[in-house]
């Protein structure tokens, strides 16, 4: 599913973010991405959405080079995956329901399509009576979810997260996992890079250890292994 071979980020600035990572996640896999503050996971999840370039190497994903591809193919690339982020990232003009319309490709679809999809995947995260309201007239926890909605409307087999449940409580936290076990039990291959400690070595996946751009342990069903 996900296949990074010997890539390497060296930013415009020198700093060598990534050094050398090779790495193969199979799909329906949920991996947690753990490591010390600038140990590169940013950059790492940044490489797999094509939000950055690697220096060097390869990024195979769903059979397409990420390090070869042209920039008007981007957008194809990424309407096989779902991003997520810290700060959810929603248009504050936009209403939840079309916050979610606005990422859904509409390549002939009438709107009851369009609606019938929208309202499935609010449905999902648990939102279908918040649908008219706006980003600033719902919680942390609900923008979240408005997020993961968007996410996930195009039937993404990959849904990347970086720091999901950063600038959220812990119940609400708890909250968003829970969405996220049910998506990847849907079968979408998930990756999140985190720095909750608990919720990793609560609900035991994979575990990627970055430090210094490198990969220094990969364990199935692994502990998060720093004090924070
Ligand atoms: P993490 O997510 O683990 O905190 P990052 O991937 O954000 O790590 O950062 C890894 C290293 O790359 C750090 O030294 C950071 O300062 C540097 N870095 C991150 N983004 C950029 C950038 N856009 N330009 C230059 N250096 C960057
Ligand atoms: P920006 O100009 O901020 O980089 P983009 O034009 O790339 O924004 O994307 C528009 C909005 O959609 C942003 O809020 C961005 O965070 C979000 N977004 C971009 N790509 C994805 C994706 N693959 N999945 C979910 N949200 C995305």
């Amino acid at each position: 599913m996900i296949s990074m071979k010997e890539v390497w980020k060296k930013y415009p600035n020198g700093v060598m973010a990534v050094n050398g990572i090779d790495i193969e996640i199979e799909k329906g896999e949920f991996v947690y991405v753990v490591g010390p503050s600038g140990a590169g996971k940013s950059t790492f999840i940044k490489l797999m959405y094509r939000e950055e370039k690697p220096t060097r190497g390869d990024i195979l994903i769903g059979g397409k080079n990420l390090a070869k591809i042209k920039e008007r193919q981007i957008p194809l690339i990424r309407r096989n995956m779902g991003v997520i982020f810290q700060d959810f990232k929603l248009l504050p003009s936009l209403s939840v329901y079309e916050n979610v319309a606005f990422a859904m490709e509409v390549i002939e679809e009438s709107k009851a399509n369009i609606r019938r999809r929208v309202m499935n995947v609010l449905e999902i995260v648990g939102l279908k009576n918040k649908a008219r309201f706006y980003p600033h007239e719902i919680s942390g926890g609900e923008q979240q979810r408005v997020s993961i909605a968007r996410a996930i409307v195009n039937n993404p087999s990959v849904l990347i997260a970086d720091e999901p449940t950063g600038n959220l409580d812990p119940d609400t936290s708890w909250e968003i996992m829970n969405i996220l076990e049910d998506i990847n039990n849907r079968g979408t291959t998930i990756v999140m890079a985190t720095h909750n400690k608990e919720i990793v070595n609560t609900i035991r996946k994979r575990v990627i250890a970055i430090e210094g751009g490198r990969i220094v342990r990969d364990e199935a069903k692994g502990d998060y292994g720093y004090e924070k």
